[in-house]
C-alpha cells in the first residue's frame, strides 16, 4: 500500500494509536518497535480492542486484510505525518531549544488560540515519533500548528524540520543540555541551528530573541526575522519588570503578570507575546492568555506546604537551567532560603566538571542551607549538605527537619524525581 493510500484510510478514520493500552475505537494502530518491545506482537490485540487497521512490518503477524504490511512501521508513520502536513493548509510553527520548549509552546498556544483554530504538541511528544503524531492531529480546519521539536544529537532537528516543514520557527535558547549526545556546547548550537538552516534555506520567517547574542549573530543579516528585545530599538520592545516571584512584563502600556516563576521564563513569555502580535492578536487578548496559563508537571511552579513557600522546578535540569534557577532564587528578597538540587543527567564526560561548577556557584550564594543530592553532586567539593541519594536525604531530614516558614527551591533532573521531597517535608 502506498503512503497516499494509507493517508486515505487515515482521513477516513482520523486517529492513530501506538499503544494498545490507549486504543480508541476505529483508530489505525502503528505497531512500533522499541528496545524492549515489538509492537507487531500487539497488533491482533489492537484489532480486538477496536482498531480498524493495524500497520505491521513482520509478515507472520499479518493474518487478515485488516493488517497492512509495510517495510518499516516507524518510517511509515513518519512518512504519513509528512504527507499529511504537506496536504494541510495550516501554518506550522516549529519550536526547539535546550530549555523552555514545552513552556513556550503552551504559552504560544494560549495566545494563538485566542484567534485561530490551533493544535499543538501534546505534553512533551517532541521526538521522531512524537512529531509525526503531532502532525497527524492537524485537522482540515486547523489554522496554526505549534510543533515542539526535541533533540539529543546532531541531525535530529534537521530530520524533524523536514517532516514538519515549518513556516515559522523559534529557538528558545542554546544551553548546556544533552551534552552527552551533542558532544559540546558548540554541538548544541549546531544541532539547534538545523532549524534555522531549514527556515533560511526555504525563506521562511524566524522569530528571535534579539537579546541572545547567539541568535543575533546567526540571524543578523537574515531578512525574514521578527524579534523582541529589551534594548535594541530595531525590534519589538519588551521589559522585564520583575520576577519576584512571578515574571511580570511590560509591553507598550500593558503589564502582564504571568504565573511563572524564574526570570528565565521572561523570554518564553516574550516569544508568545511576539507571535501574538505578529498574528494580529490584540494586546488585551495576549495579556489574558499569558496571565491565564498555569504551568504543570513540576515546571517552574510555586506552592505552599507546611508553611513553606516552595519553587518546585523538579521537572528537569541541566547546567544552564540550573544556573538560571539559582540566579533567580538568589535574587529573591525573602529570608531563610533553602535549596535542594538533584543530579543533572546526560552530561557524559563533562558531568564531574558541570556538577562542580554548580556546587561552586551555590557556595558563592547566601542560602541558609543547600542540599546537593545524587551520586554526582555527592562527589563535588562543597560545604553544602551532600547526600548520594534521595533515601539519604529522607533520612537526613528525619534527623534535621527544615525550619518552618522557609523558602525552598527544588530542582533536579527527571530521574531524580525531587518532587518526592514534598512528601517528606
Ligand atoms: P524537554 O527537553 O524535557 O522537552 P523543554 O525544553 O520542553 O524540556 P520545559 O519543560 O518548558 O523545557 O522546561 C523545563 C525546565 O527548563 C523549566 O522547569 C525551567 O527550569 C527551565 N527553563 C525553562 N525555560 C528556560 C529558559 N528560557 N532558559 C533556561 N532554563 C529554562
Ligand atoms: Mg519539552
Amino acid at each position: 500500500m502506498t503512503i497516499a493510500q494509507i493517508h486515505q484510510l487515515f482521513l477516513t478514520y482520523s486517529t492513530v494509536c501506538t499503544d494498545t493500552r490507549k486504543i480508541t475505537k476505529d483508530c489505525i494502530f502503528f505497531a512500533l518497535k522499541g528496545d524492549n518491545f515489538n509492537g507487531n506482537k500487539y497488533a491482533a490485540e489492537a484489532l480486538q480492542k477496536g482498531a480498524t487497521y493495524v500497520i505491521v512490518d513482520e509478515k507472520e503477524y499479518a493474518t487478515s486484510d485488516q493488517f497492512i504490511l509495510v517495510e518499516d512501521v516507524l518510517q511509515t508513520l513518519q512518512q504519513l505525518g509528512k504527507y499529511h502536513r504537506k496536504h494541510c493548509t495550516a501554518k506550522v510553527i516549529g519550536l526547539t531549544g535546550s530549555n523552555g520548549k514545552t513552556t513556550t509552546k503552551e504559552l504560544i498556544k494560549a495566545v494563538i488560540q485566542k484567534k485561530y483554530k490551533t493544535i499543538a504538541t501534546v505534553g512533551n511528544l517532541n521526538n521522531h515519533i512524537g512529531v509525526p503524531l503531532t502532525l497527524l492531529t492537524i485537522k482540515e480546519d486547523t489554522e496554526i500548528a505549534i510543533v515542539e521539536m526535541g533533540a539529543n544529537h546532531l541531525k535530529e532537528i534537521e530530520f524533524l524540520s523536514n517532516l514538519a516543514e515549518p513556516d515559522y520557527g523559534y529557538i528558545t535558547n542554546f544551553g548546556k543540555a544533552h551534552l552527552e549526545g551533542f558532544g559540546s556546547t558548540e554541538g548544541v548550537i549546531q544541532g539547534k541551528s538545523e532549524l534555522y538552516h531549514y527556515l533560511t534555506t526555504n525563506q521562511k520567517h524566524i522569530f528571535l530573541n534579539a537579546d541572545d547574542p547567539i541568535q543575533e549573530a546567526k540571524l543578523g543579516t537574515y531578512i525574514k526575522k521578527i524579534g523582541f528585545s529589551t534594548s535594541n530599538e530595531q525590534y519589538y520592545k519588551v521589559e522585564l519588570l520583575n520576577a519576584d516571584p512571578f515574571v511580570t512584563i511590560k509591553v507598550k502600556d500593558f503589564t502582564i503578570t504571568s504565573n511563572l516563576v524564574g526570570a528565565y521564563n521572561f523570554t518564553n513569555c516574550c516569544a508568545a507575546i511576539l507571535m501574538g502580535k505578529y498574528f494580529n492578536i490584540t494586546l488585551p487578548d495576549i495579556k489574558n492568555a499569558i496571565e491565564s496559563y498555569v504551568p504543570e508537571n513540576n515546571r517552574s511552579q510555586i506552592l505552599e506546604q507546611n508553611g513553606h513557600k516552595i519553587i518546585l522546578d523538579a521537572y528537569n535540569a541541566n547546567p544552564t537551567s540550573m544556573a538560571a534557577a539559582l540566579d533567580n532564587f538568589n535574587g529573591l528578597k525573602v529570608a531563610r532560603k533553602i535549596v535542594f538540587l538533584g543530579d543533572m543527567f546526560e552530561l557524559g564526560n563533562t558531568a564531574a566538571e558541570e556538577h562542580q561548577e554548580i556546587a561552586d556557584k551555590v557556595g558563592k550564594m547566601n542560602f541558609t542551607t543547600s542540599f546537593l543530592v545524587g551520586e554526582n553532586f555527592a562527589k563535588t567539593e562543597s560545604e553544602a549538605v551532600k547526600l548520594s541519594s534521595f533515601n539519604d536525604l529522607k533520612n537526613y531530614l528525619k534527623e534535621h527537619p527544615i525550619q518552618p516558614m522557609s523558602n525552598l527551591l527544588i530542582k533536579g533532573s527527571r530521574g531524580m524525581a525531587l518532587e518526592r521531597i514534598l512528601g517528606i517535608l
